[in-house]
């Protein structure tokens, strides 16, 4: 049964009362000679099939379209995943992107109308995209009980520690043809990913001492943090925890630099010294909202005691998820389950400034 009408432009598609379609014959798939069942919305008068509904409609390799998504979590470049799945590295990328967003409406449609009831550890993960001369941070906010992670936004920076007189010189005639990067992009990415976490949150429902979020002593966190408690009006205690303190279970910034750790250990265009790094940083995008999804829903949220995933922990899914799973049930974007700069990731309006104002955004085909 179709849940709603798939057509961006009919009032069904938001509000599915009221409705009403029609059977509307059937399409034959030519690979496996499968018959699939078409409807009609009787308002707007749209065709479309059963398969509008699933994760993987109009791929050709939808069989190894989770393998994919599997992959990309565990380590290898895309070219190596690649030659195991038999897959060209293009399909490769445009399966991942086709996750990123799935990801994307998954975590946080799971995130809306909950409430964040444990203290926050927040820290920005470096990486970089096209060359080290555009390095970018992925802020991230993970939950100190549960370890869940409960989003990320992005700043891009200015290039900065040891550099020879040449590099020097090219990073200026970078920034002269370029632009340079906004210098409060980490307070502007940390204040937008503070709104992601604690948006609709009623006061009333943390802890009296108000909301609680722990960071290391960056000068740029602060501010952010103001910024955040004057707009939203809610109170925020703000523990500082030295980047220098040692990096065990007792340290409260621990389940976020575990977050670090795993994303740099298991996404390959974020290890050091590799020719896997991100040319795009859309790309390095769309992967993090897939570490999100797996982190978060799929893997245990201890490796050498296998058992409730984070998720679970944090009373948001009462079973682990499998990439199988994941990818069955399509998910379509409201602008109310994709907050703040989620919406850009989504239409892939991120752009990577060596490629000028010509880069591709995510533009639907038809309606839908
Ligand atoms: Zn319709």
């Amino acid at each position: 049964m179709p849940p709603h009408c798939p057509n961006r432009h009919c009032p069904h598609y938001l509000d599915p009362r009221d409705f009403a379609w029609q059977p509307y014959g059937s399409f034959r798939r030519r690979s496996d000679d499968r018959h699939f069942q078409c409807f009609r919305c009787r308002k707007c008068r749209r065709r479309f099939s059963i398969r509008t509904f699933q994760g993987d409609y109009w791929l050709r390799r939808r069989d190894a379209y989770p393998h994919v998504l599997a992959w990309a979590c565990e380590g290898p470049g895309l070219r190596q995943a690649g030659r195991v799945l038999q897959l060209h590295h293009s399909t490769l990328m445009r399966h991942l992107a086709r996750g990123g967003r799935q990801a994307l409406l998954y975590h946080y449609s799971r995130l809306r109308d909950r409430n964040v009831v444990e203290p926050v550890a927040i820290d920005g993960f470096e990486s970089f995209e096209f060359s080290q001369y555009f390095p970018f941070h992925l802020n991230l906010a993970a939950g100190l009980r549960s370890w869940f992670i409960y989003g990320f936004t992005e700043s891009p920076l200015r290039r900065k520690g040891r550099m020879t007189a040449k590099q020097k010189l090219r990073r200026a005639e970078l920034e002269r043809t370029l632009g340079c990067p906004d210098p409060k992009a980490i307070q502007r990415g940390m204040t937008e990913l503070l709104d992601l976490v604690f948006r609709g949150l009623k006061q009333e429902c943390t802890s009296p001492r108000g909301l609680e979020v722990h960071s290391d002593e960056h000068p740029a966190y602060p501010p952010a943090l103001r910024l955040f408690t004057r707009t939203s009006g809610h109170r925020l205690d703000h523990y500082v925890t030295p980047g220098s303190a040692p990096r065990t279970l007792d340290n409260p910034l621990f389940p976020v630099n575990l977050a670090d750790l795993l994303l740099r250990h298991g996404q390959a265009n974020h290890r050091r010294e590799t020719i896997a790094f991100s040319k795009r940083r859309q790309g390095a995008i769309e992967r993090a909202a897939l570490f999100l999804v797996w982190r978060n829903f799929v893997k245990s949220r201890q490796e050498n005691r296998p058992g409730p995933t984070a998720a679970m922990l944090a009373g948001l899914a009462a079973i682990p998820l499998r990439w199988g799973e994941f990818v069955q049930r399509r998910l379509f974007p409201r602008a109310e389950n994709l907050p703040g700069p989620t919406w850009e990731f989504y239409w892939a309006r991120i752009k990577t400034a060596i490629y000028g104002t010509k880069q591709r955004t995510h533009e639907l085909r038809h309606a839908f």
